[in-house]
């Protein structure tokens, strides 16, 4: 992969004077004998609802890193990827779209299930369907049968022959705060969108019954609008989690950091009707610690956390550290490795980490 080189060249095109958008480049023009193939096969598709086989134009650029600017100063709307993990036919996901709707272009792509808790899952082994579905609003979307982070894949690498100046995640069903993120279909994909050179957003409903989404999609308006007008930086995002309350109930926003998820994941194992065990994964909801500045601690409070995340995972303190230890060539090495205890004795208790933990969690404020 060549990501180095490209986000320079994208720079450029940003740049204040030029055009925000460079949808057509020399090179781009579609080989029409082929295109036309594809033309045709994608109607026989459509006739009998089958998956779309090609987009209209591809080969355009692979994204685009606009410049930002006031929104009365973009000589056209902007343009939005709407996508989620929860599925294409999630209200979540037409909520957000409904959101950005009134100032932006925007283009519904989204996984075809379910697909939280995913992570960046990419799908490189089998091929990925496309499919044109009509939306609860009567517009057209696209479902396609992989992750999040497919569903943004096939965005940027073409499916269009054009960029997006913004993509949206959400409205996720429950809340991504701490280290829910490192699970999150809903983060992954706007993580997709970074690593594709655009700006992004993430947006979480903390989870209720009856979600009617109203105050976050009131959110993901202003976060659109924010970032349209101020832009990102390379390799950062913007992660939303929305309480689950009224605009009356709801105290404000907060800018916060990452908390700490405390998991209460339990191992259940049960028996499947052939009498063979199986287990899942259950239990109540996350808890967390509800220290002051993190997201956990404003959506507590009934605030609308707004928290920057960087891809840059570096560990800054621990690359201090490591550069302190002893590193021998490799080949001396192996030899100098002393022979570990054989089990656990005296000197390691194999309940000592556990003790610690529950340790720990005696701080946690529990919700
Ligand atoms: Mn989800």
């Amino acid at each position: 992969m060549s990501h180095e080189d490209e986000p320079a060249s994208r720079a450029r095109s940003g740049r204040a004077g030029e055009p925000a958008r460079a949808d057509e480049g020399p090179g781009d023009k579609p080989d029409m004998t082929r295109e036309r193939a594809r033309t045709e096969r994608r109607d026989v598709d459509k006739e009998r609802g089958e998956p779309v086989a090609g987009g209209v134009a591809r080969g355009g650029p692979r994204a685009l890193r606009p410049s930002a600017r006031p929104l009365h100063d973009w000589s056209t709307r902007p343009r939005i990827l709407v996508t989620n993990d929860d599925g294409i036919e999630s209200r979540g996901l037409l909520a957000l779209k409904q959101a950005l709707d009134p100032f932006c272009d925007t283009t519904v792509v989204a996984p075809d299930t379910n697909q939280s808790a995913v992570g960046h899952q990419k799908t490189l082994m089998r091929p990925l369907r496309v499919r044109e579905r009509t939306l609860g609003d009567g517009s057209i979307g696209y479902s396609v049968d992989g992750s999040p982070t497919d569903a943004v894949s096939i965005s940027f690498l073409g499916y269009f022959g054009h960029g997006f100046d913004l993509v949206a995640s959400g409205i996720n069903y429950g809340a991504n705060l701490g280290d829910d993120i490192t699970y999150s279909g809903t983060v992954s994909a706007a993580m997709e969108a970074v690593i594709n050179g655009c700006p992004a957003f993430a947006i979480s409903q903390e989870y209720y019954e009856q979600p009617d989404f109203a105050l976050a999609a009131s959110a993901a308006a202003t976060v659109a609008r924010n970032i349209l007008e101020h832009g990102l930086s390379r390799g950062e995002l913007v992660n939303v989690n929305v309480p689950a309350v009224s605009f009356e109930e709801c105290d404000g926003i907060e800018v916060t950091r990452l908390g700490r998820r405390v998991y209460q994941d339990q191992l259940l194992e049960r028996l499947d009707p052939r009498g063979i065990p199986y287990f899942w994964i259950g239990g109540p909801p996350p808890s967390g610690q509800a220290i002051k500045g993190t997201d956990f601690h404003a959506v507590v409070n009934r605030r609308i956390s707004i928290t920057p995340i960087h891809l840059d995972l570096t560990g800054r303190s621990l690359l201090r550290r490591l550069k302190t230890w002893t590193w021998p060539d490799p080949a001396e090495a192996i030899a100098d490795v002393p022979a570990p205890p054989a089990a656990p004795g005296p000197d390691r208790p194999a309940e000592q980490t556990t003790e610690r933990r529950l340790a720990e969690d005696r701080r946690v404020e529990r919700r």
